[in-house]
């Protein structure tokens, strides 16, 4: 459970300073009084050009955000320890404290340092769920703070993205609320996560929890909290009116915002209402193992399904992309409309590039806008502003410019505020003073600048007007820091000076003079520059208002800009590789050809990819038995399944020559992670442990993908498990499902069950090689597979004959038909020279060859078998025999 944050001022009661109250010098009072009311955030407290932390807070700093340790002295009562963080790089040691799970309280100066102690006060509360600084925020990926609002019957749920203004809730209900639960948190992967105080589950994938007084999440105060903030009667637009849990997880939401960072919340201007049944449910395994955002193998983006669709040009349309990905839907309306615009997109390349030229221009619509709301915006923010509506004015003719049909519908849903472009226009430009508020803007400052060039002018000419006046030639106006502006005479000449000349000050080779005329235009000078300030102060102020009151509809547009960039990447990615547009139907088939793995295929670069057909449901039996040797494509055929439905369910084209894909409601994959885990009782149990989730939840609509279950344990009962969960998910289930196992026992079962078939990866000997096909072909493997390897390792004849005589004695369930044992190479054509599909004819790996040719023991070599061996090779390479996997 984390920690409570109270920004209730404290009772004196609280107020215990190690030192006695009344010997502290007022500075040091005013800091453990702030600190009092944050006890559980480092208070950063802001003393001149840096951010100062003491006592324990400065212990804490030092060692997480890497800060030498210090001390410093109050006044006689000794030093305390203390870490200063300099202005400038605040940012920088805030991404460390807050990464290391640290709630940080930034004590600013509020007046203006003189005499006396500066007022300062907390102005913000960072936690690691209410940053917003684009700075301390990963570029492509959301960050949210999440509420759980546990009511007796139902969770609500409700998150919020306050660098983007997203905001969203929903209500889960219903006997398997938990695991929903669950799956909901590792989709949305919050940072930091509200419950009420005394919340006694324990949440995993929540982020760092933070307690929160029970009454906020109270659903009568939320939602009163909920109507106050948008401003509203009724909250039936929203969506929510009735689902009291969601009104209180959101209302929650508010009420941390307002006590940690209050000028967040005019970025939420809308509150969706999401509905989980619209959604295919995957669980926090599933997304790890078809490594959707994340690759196992690089911890990163890369190697991940998203790291191939990833062809977005903004921050806000790479995360439009991540979201995308993490919450594929249901919703066959909303699909066929993405597949509309992918598909649009990707027959006209020149709209593309054109779209994409422009977006590359926009930049993070969201976060500037984030940024500006909160007050930060600096003219250069505006005028960044001020080109991505022009920008986005610009897509929107670039997608009606191809004439009625889905890019110019969606062109319609945009939402343009040309009164601000307009406004911004006059307000702010960037030329040759560089970028800043437009003359005409406003008459104050132009008034207050022209007073500026003025007494500038005056004081420039002066020198040449005194020098004529006064016959002096060497007289020179200069400007110190202590008496500002001054005439300078030398001595030779002090003799002619006029009278209206006032000596200020001596210096070794002359003296030095003002006048009436000289100070009053200095006055001048010095009030109309301490006025642009302020002025240009207040125009950003105008301008920063002027954007919060349309801070909805630029939002609206900054998100519709980002969905179009995440459709445009996957259009690109469907035209680079050369996906389809899959059929999307509402029954229960599912019939890929040609179908190849997104990212398998993408990482073997220029070798090919062997393509694979899958039929499940509709006509075609329910279960699928993939059987065949080690590193023979089953877990990449398993995956490559589950993500093409994936992929569908987007809205994406998916990497096959054709699909046509009933809808599926929940995907489960239990594939690779496996491979990863050391075997014993702990790999069998998370197992096990799986597979009862997926038998409990798996409908009839769902995709069912298991790789080797039972294989943590002995033989025999892992292959009973095997055949029971197949059983229940044949005979009560019924979902689509894709089982890959080394029980070749298991492949009777399709003699047994209908709606079950089997199918194996093709691989044969060559040479005294095993060669993979990555074919997946009809029927079981040949179980004699184990021992034709065995023979091929040199097992002494007789040794094998037994092995293969006590096998067909103890297994008979794969013959044939016809009686003859199976054989994979039975189902593949073999000719002389082998050639694969997509694989040129007479081509070879030539890194196979160097293997081979490295692995040479010419030492021991006679000059007849090096010869040997040279033709050999020669021929091969001549007829292509050199396949892309080759293992010994
Ligand atoms: P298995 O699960 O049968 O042990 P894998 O699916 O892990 O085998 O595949 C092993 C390797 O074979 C993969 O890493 C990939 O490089 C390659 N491979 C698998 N399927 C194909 C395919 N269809 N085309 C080309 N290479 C493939
Ligand atoms: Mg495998």
């Amino acid at each position: 459970m984390g920690k409570r944050i109270r920004t209730t001022a404290p009772s004196a009661q609280s107020l215990r300073p190690r030192e006695p109250h009344d010997e502290l010098v007022p500075s040091r009072r005013q800091y453990l009084r702030l600190k009092a009311q944050y006890p559980h955030a480092i208070v950063l407290y802001r003393l001149g050009d840096f951010y100062e932390a003491f006592d324990q807070d400065a212990e804490i700093v030092a060692r997480d955000a890497r800060i030498t340790l210090t001390s410093r002295a109050f006044g006689r009562n000794g030093r305390v320890p203390m870490a200063g963080i300099p202005h400038h790089a605040l940012n920088v040691y805030l991404a460390r404290l807050l990464a290391a799970g640290h709630t940080v309280a930034i004590a600013e100066q509020l007046g203006e340092p003189g005499k006396g102690l500066v007022e300062r006060a907390v102005t913000r509360v960072l936690t690691p769920g209410t940053v917003a600084e684009a700075a301390l925020l990963p570029a492509a990926e959301n960050r949210y703070l999440a509420a759980l609002a546990p009511l007796p019957d139902r969770f609500g749920l409700a998150w919020v993205d306050v660098s983007t203004g997203e905001f969203a809730t929903t209500e889960l209900a219903g006997g398997d609320r938990e695991t929903t639960l669950a799956d909901e948190l590792a989709r949305i992967a919050p940072a930091e996560c509200l419950v009420p105080e005394g919340y006694p589950l324990t949440l995993t994938g929540a982020g760092k929890v933070t307690a929160l007084e029970p009454w906020h999440f109270e659903p009568e105060r939320a939602a009163y909290r909920l109507r106050a903030h948008f401003g509203v009667q009724s909250l039936a637009p929203f969506g929510c009116e009735q689902l009291p849990a969601a009104l209180a997880a959101a209302g929650a939401i508010l009420a941390y915002l307002e006590r940690t960072n209050p000028a967040l919340l005019p970025l939420l201007t809308s509150l969706r209402t999401e509905i989980p049944a619209r959604r295919v449910g995957l669980d926090a395994a599933t997304r790890r193992n078809l490594e959707l955002t994340r690759s196992l193998r690089t911890g990163g983006t890369r190697g991940s399904l998203l790291g191939v669709l990833d062809r977005t040009v903004t921050s806000m349309g790479a995360r439009a992309l991540r979201r995308l990905v993490n919450e594929p839907l249901r919703d066959l309306w909303e699909l066929r409309r993405r597949q509309e615009l992918v598909a649009a997109l990707v027959a006209d390349a020149e709209v593309r590039l054109r779209v994409e030229q422009i977006l590359a221009s926009i930049g993070d619509l969201e976060r500037l806008v984030s940024r500006i709301v909160q007050g930060y915006g600096t003219v250069r923010d505006f005028l960044a502003l001020r080109q991505a509506l022009a920008s986005a004015e610009a897509v929107i003719g670039t997608l009606q410019a191809g004439g009625q049909g889905p890019l110019s519908a969606y062109a319609a849903e945009a939402t343009t505020v040309p009164d601000l472009a307009a406004l911004l226009e006059r307000a702010v430009v960037e030329d040759a003073e560089g970028a800043r508020i437009r003359p005409g803007f406003s008459p104050e400052l132009d008034a207050a600048l022209a007073t500026v060039q003025d007494a500038r002018r005056f004081l420039a000419s002066l020198e040449q007007r005194e020098r004529e006046r006064t016959g002096i030639r060497s007289l020179k106006v200069g400007y110190n820091k202590v008496f500002g502006y001054y005439i300078e005479v030398t001595r030779p000449h002090l003799s002619r000076i006029p009278a209206d000349y006032v000596r200020k000050q001596t210096v070794a080779t002359g003296e030095r003079f003002i006048t009436p005329e000289l100070k009053e235009a200095e006055a001048r000078l010095l009030a109309a520059e301490a006025q642009i300030a302020e002025l240009e102060r207040a125009a950003l102020a105008r301008l920063t208002r002027e954007v919060t009151a349309r801070v909805g509809a630029v939002l609206a547009l900054a998100h519709w800009l980002a969905l179009l960039d995440a459709l445009r990447s996957l259009a690109e990615v469907a035209a680079r590789y050369g996906w389809t547009r899959p059929v999307l139907e509402e029954d229960d088939c599912l019939e890929i050809e040609g179908g190849r793995h997104p990212v398998v295929e993408a990482l073997l670069e220029g070798q090919p990819f062997v393509p694979n057909d899958c039929r499940l449901g509709g006509t075609s039996p329910r279960i699928v038995l993939v059987t065949g040797p080690n590193m023979g494509g089953k877990s990449t055929y398993l995956c490559q399944v589950a993500l093409i439905v994936l992929l569908a369910q987007i809205g994406s084209f998916v990497p096959a020559r054709s699909a046509r894909i009933g809808v599926v409601d929940r995907i489960f994959c239990r594939v690779g992670a496996h491979d990863d885990l050391p075997g014993g009782q702990s790999t069998f149990m998370v197992e096990m442990i799986e597979t009862a989730t997926i038998l409990r939840q798996a409908t009839r609509r769902s995709l069912v993908v298991l790789d080797e279950v039972g294989r943590g344990t002995a033989t025999h009962d892992g292959l009973a498990l095997a055949r029971a969960v197949l059983e229940d998910l044949h005979g009560r289930i019924g979902a689509r499902t894709l089982f890959a196992t080394h029980f070749l026992e298991l492949t009777a079962l399709a003699d047994e069950l209908p709606g079950v078939a089997n199918v194996h990866v093709a691989a044969v000997e060559q040479d005294g090689r095993v060669v993979f096909l990555y074919r997946v072909l009809p029927g079981p493997a040949d179980r004699a597979y184990g021992i034709h390897v065995a023979r091929l390792a040199g097992l002494p004849p007789w040794v094998a004959d037994r092995a293969e005589a006590l096998l067909a004695a103890a297994n008979p369930v794969s013959a044939r038909p016809n009686g003859e044992p199976h054989r994979a190479s039975d189902d593949v054509a073999l000719p002389r020279q082998l050639t694969l599909p997509g694989f040129p004819a007479g081509g070879c790996s030539a890194e196979e060859l160097a293997r081979e040719l490295l692995a040479l023991d010419i030492e021991h070599l006679s000059p007849r078998e090096a010869l040997d061996w040279l033709f050999d090779r020669q021929a091969r390479l001549r007829n292509g025999a050199f396949m892309p996997a080759v293992l010994p």
